[in-house]
């Protein structure tokens, strides 16, 4: 069957899969660093081109191949490029798209090592960067220069849960001459399609839902058109940064239950959600399934679910904080996000550690916020174990 007329969830099982000699129903590990070539000639055509035929995996690989193309369907883009990390996609994308003098402007709450990079690296190759809360498109508009070439945003923002309109972001990116780039892990393509609002990039650390079991590192790029996808393979394939055939394989088994996951995760979080909402130690909540959060309409109009991250502040800040994360027995305090399980961690002494106090008071990292990654889980369970670690703090 035609799989572009299809739905998500078909797409999420056949799109990239491919035949081979034996009829395997799922797609086999190609666990080989290299490949025979079938004369001298045929060697000389897959490098020139002529002949489509693989040549040596960090260039490219039958399984990675099947997750690049697969989720490239899920995101209606070009084509994908997988990678060993979700950074490692980040600074090819960085790479490929900056040279030396240009200017980036990026949100202000974006992954931590998102920015830092870009702060303490690519700073010493002369590229400037502006971080700025990119939910309020003028502050955008403000920092624009001459020298400006990428526009890189992430919504909902991690941990703020800030959101940004892609729409309004892809306009202005074409009246500059802006690429845009979405870090679209947060919702993952089931509940936000960037490249269709306007994005010229989206990419992901698949190591959080499409993966979704707590088992790989991983990320991917994918594009809206060929251009752009040539350059960033390029700088992906020279930088060495490719995804390994074992973790394409566990990511295409993973991704399979993309949609049952995260319904059952976002059907767990509006739960989570409505108990800490009236819960007398919660100061504050930020999660855009509430009519509280601030963009609420927006995240309707530009997501078709909330996702299953929330953030929240507690009575007594961060002391309070620790006293719930030590008491807390289901849910695991760890980093990372977007698993089957319920994870609990504090941003700012964890993974925007990194950012500096001011930069972090900046972007909305306060030191009383929560960060809460609602697992698959019975919902009364997780519930339950916050209800008891708060009776703790
Ligand atoms: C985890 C994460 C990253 C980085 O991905 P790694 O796979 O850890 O390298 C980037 N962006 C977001 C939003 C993340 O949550």
């Amino acid at each position: 069957m035609n799989l572009k007329d299809a739905g998500f969830s078909t797409k999420l099982i056949h799109a990239g899969e491919i035949e081979d000699q034996f009829g395997s129903a799922t797609v086999p590990i190609y666990q080989t660093s290299t490949f025979r070539f079938k004369s001298a000639q045929h060697g000389a055509d897959c490098f020139s081109g002529a002949s489509d035929g693989y040549i040596y995996t960090r260039i490219a690989n039958p399984t990675i191949r099947a997750l690049e193309q697969n989720i490239a369907a899920l995101e209606n883009g070009f084509d994908g490029i997988a990678t060993s990390s979700g950074m490692a996609a980040i600074t090819s994308v960085y790479m490929a798209l900056l040279n030396a003098g240009d200017h980036i402007i990026s949100t202000a709450a974006v992954y931590g090592p998102a920015r830092g990079v870009l702060e303490q690296d690519f700073a010493r190759f002369h590229v400037e960067a502006s971080f700025v809360n990119t939910a309020n498109i003028d502050e955008i508009k403000k920092v624009i220069r001459p020298n400006s070439k990428v526009l890189y945003i992430e919504t909902p923002a991690n941990p703020t849960m800030e959101i940004t309109d892609i729409a309004a972001c892809a306009q202005i990116a074409r009246e500059h001459g802006l690429k845009l780039v979405v870090d679209n892990t947060f919702c993952t393509p089931y509940l936000q399609k960037p490249l269709d609002l306007g994005a010229d990039v989206v990419l992901h650390s698949i190591t959080k839902f499409i993966n979704g079991h707590a088992d790989i590192v991983g990320g991917i790029i994918v594009t809206k058109e060929a251009v752009l996808y040539k350059k960033i393979r390029h700088c992906m394939v020279y930088i060495g940064c490719n995804m390994d055939p074992h973790q394409a394989y566990l990511v295409l088994r993973g991704v399979k239950t993309l949609s049952v996951r995260v319904d059952r995760n976002q059907e767990n979080a509006i739960k989570v959600a409505a108990f800490l909402e009236t819960h007398p130690k919660v100061t504050w909540i930020k999660y855009p399934g509430l009519a509280s959060h601030p963009q609420y309409k927006l995240a309707k109009r530009q997501m078709s679910g909330p996702g299953s991250m929330i953030s929240f502040g507690l009575k007594g800040g961060l002391e309070a904080g620790k006293k719930l994360m030590d008491n807390v027995h289901l849910a695991v305090l760890a980093v990372s996000l977007g698993g089957v399980e319920t994870l609990i961690q504090h941003p700012a002494s964890m993974t925007h550690a990194g950012v500096s106090r001011e930069n972090k008071e900046e972007a909305g990292i306060t030191d009383d916020l929560i960060r809460f990654s609602v697992g698959i889980e019975n919902a009364e369970d997780i519930i339950n174990d916050l209800r008891l670690a708060f009776e703790k703090v």
